[in-house]
């Protein structure tokens, strides 16, 4: 039997569902395949970080539990108990994996000074202690008491929050909770809270 290559792309494609051109079903192989690539891998559910339809997935890495190895992220895919997605993600969450294992990937606060045209890293503490400062600077500089009728607002106009997806909804209560107590109208996430 003669077997083009694209009768075997075929076959690859639809992962052994039927009978081979090889007169045998391929099926078994891909899934022994599937389970080798994982089989040794921890399972972590989280959740898609892209939009706030919030599929699950599942994060697969090797090296958690061995002492001076560092975890290593080798698959994601859709979680199939989750009752928003049942195992699927659009392409946007297919390409998870390519998020986390990003060379461009951020992992520490930069800050970028007036008049600077790059970008220097900052520490975690140092980027704190000058967000704090830069707030209270700014809230106290357009704190408005009362508007032009008169009226009493105690509102702060010279700060927005946004938040995203990923936040939790106990993150947003609390972001929520302390932008409103510094008077911070112009506030939005997406846990409705
Ligand atoms: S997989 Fe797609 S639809 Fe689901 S949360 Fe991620 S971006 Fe949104």
């Amino acid at each position: 039997m003669e077997t083009s290559r694209r009768d075997f792309l075929k076959v690859a494609t639809i992962g052994g569902a039927a009978a081979s051109v090889f007169g045998f079903d391929l099926a078994p192989a891909y899934a022994q395949l599937r389970e080798l690539k994982i089989a040794r891998a921890t399972e972590t559910r989280s959740t898609c970080p892209y939009c706030s339809v919030s599929c699950g997935v599942i994060i697969y890495t090797l090296g958690d539990k061995a002492k001076n190895v560092t975890p290593q992220v080798i698959h994601v895919e859709g979680d199939p108990d989750h009752p928003i997605n049942r195992g699927t993600l659009c392409p946007k969450g297919a390409s998870l994996e390519q998020d986390i294992l990003n060379e461009r990937r951020l992992v520490k606060p930069q800050v970028r000074r007036p008049g600077s045209d790059h970008w220097d890293d900052i520490s975690w503490d140092d980027a704190i202690s000058e967000i704090a400062k830069l707030t209270k600077k700014t809230r106290d500089d357009t704190f408005v008491e009362k508007d032009a009728n008169g009226h009493t607002v105690n509102r702060c106009e010279g700060i927005s929050f946004a938040g995203g997806c990923t936040d939790t909804n106990e993150f947003n209560m609390l972001v929520v909770k302390t932008m409103r107590s510094m008077g911070v109208c112009y506030l939005e996430n997406q846990a409705r809270v």
